[in-house]
């Protein structure tokens, strides 16, 4: 059978469905192909946070900024409710070390806009009363936010449908192919559906799609492990995470050690760093590592009980909480650690929205809003070139 569409979008993970309802709204036909089912990549399988702190100064910092305010009128209009929050974030400093690093970042994300400070151990102490004594100030923003993914996902695909998405489940494409005025991509299936464009947001398995047109793409699997806690009652004012995390996020300890030709330590093999986060049914989010593992999606032990350790270390009131799940999933990798967001030169209607690593639920919606002008040719509100996929291909493209 063959179909064709305004749009295919290739991924049903948050971005792909994401990029669906905002064309939909626009009234464009669009059809989203999956591989697999909704969320099954990062999207099902992830913390829950807006955090607008880990962002670095400059675009992505911006892009955060903007998507916030998405989710604030997207909250309104999504056909069911997207568990939206806004608690605050603090960034626990442990060491002299960590506290320069924080601050100079901190004032890099303060010439960007973003209300941030860093506080000294007895705001900290208000905030936080449980928090060891080995965390000597942090960082606090009252805006860092948070959400369901689940059930962002599931806002999306509702909204789209409504506008009438067609979404095929366990459908990816065997090949590409340009088309007068498009694309035609045959499905494994047998199904092959004529577009005006098309969007990869399949995530990590980004470049595995455009190895298909005969080029690839630096996005590689970046797994983190996470564990879940039993219900418990809050734990202090806002969510947290460890001047590790960001440090780890930006410039990874394994990497740097590795070209200096250092031993490990087994936290900094995993590159962990602590993310701690209450959902709303009471549960906690404790993570997490970020490991070069390929496409491993399994948890193992010592990682666990590393996470496990270093809540307890953070918090000596949880020394007997109970994990009653644990789950890893891969953050869409770049080597810039700046998602792809762009036509690829030299294929003009093919679209990348993917790589977006440790940021993808934050950056959903303004990622929505910056493919949908893509596609329809208008100019996006922010400079993008940052974000091409030139900058991996070169000025000829692929
Ligand atoms: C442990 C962990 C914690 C995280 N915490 C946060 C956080 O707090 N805040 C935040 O903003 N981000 C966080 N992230 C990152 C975030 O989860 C990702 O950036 C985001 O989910 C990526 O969404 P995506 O739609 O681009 O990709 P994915 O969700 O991976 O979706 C890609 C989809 O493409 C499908 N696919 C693959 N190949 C094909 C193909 N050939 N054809 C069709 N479909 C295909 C896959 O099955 C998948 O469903 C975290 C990630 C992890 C792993």
């Amino acid at each position: 059978m063959n179909s064709s569409t305004d749009v295919l979008i290739l991924g049903a993970g948050v971005n792909g469905l994401s990029i669906a309802y905002e064309l939909c709204k626009r009234g464009k036909k669009v059809v989203v192909a999956e591989k697999a089912e909704i969320g099954a990549g990062a999207s099902g399988s992830c913390d829950d946070m807006i955090l607008l702190q880990s962002k670095k100064p400059g675009i992505l910092l911006e892009m955060a900024l903007g998507s916030l305010e998405l989710f604030r009128s997207l909250r309104e209009e999504l056909p069911c409710d997207i568990e939206l929050d806004t608690k605050g974030g603090m960034i626990l400093i442990e060491d002299e070390e960590q506290l320069s690093l924080m601050e100079g970042f901190v004032a890099g994300q303060k010439s960007c806009g973003l209300e941030v400070e860093i506080v000294g151990r007895s705001r900290v102490k208000a905030l936080q009363p449980l928090v060891s004594e080995s965390v000597i100030a942090s960082t606090y923003s009252a805006r860092d936010s948070q959400v369901n993914p689940l059930l962002l996902m599931k806002a999306f695909y509702l909204g789209a449908s409504e506008r009438g998405l067609r979404l095929l489940r366990g459908a990816a494409p065997v090949s590409i192919e340009p088309r007068a005025g498009g694309w035609a991509t045959r499905l494994a299936s047998g199904e092959e559906i004529e577009s005006g464009a098309v969007v990869n947001a399949a995530g990590a398995w980004a470049s595995q799609v455009c190895s298909l047109l005969g080029f690839e793409l630096p996005i590689i699997p970046r797994k983190g492990q996470v564990m879940v806690t039993e219900q418990i009652p809050p734990i202090g004012a806002t969510n947290v995470w460890s001047a590790k995390y960001i440090a780890s996020k930006l410039k990874p300890v394994a990497a740097r050690r590795e070209a200096a030709g250092a031993a490990q330590t087994p936290e900094e093999r995993y590159g962990l760093g602590f993310a701690f986060t209450s959902t709303h049914s009471g549960n906690y989010l404790v993570g997490s590592t970020r490991e070069n593992a390929g496409f491993d999606k399994g948890t193992d032990p010592e990682a666990l009980a590393l996470i496990g350790r270093q809540v307890r270390r953070f918090f000596p009131v949880l020394a007997n909480v109970n994990f009653i799940r644990s789950f890893a999933g891969f953050r869409p990798s770049t080597t810039d650690g700046m998602p792809v967001i762009g036509e690829v030169a030299g294929r003009p209607g093919f679209f990348v929205a993917a790589g977006h690593e440790g940021d993808g639920i934050a950056l959903a919606p303004i990622t929505g809003k910056l493919v949908a002008d893509l596609v329809e040719g208008r100019t996006p509100g922010y400079d993008l070139e940052k974000l091409s996929p030139g900058r991996f291909l070169g000025a000829k493209g692929a």
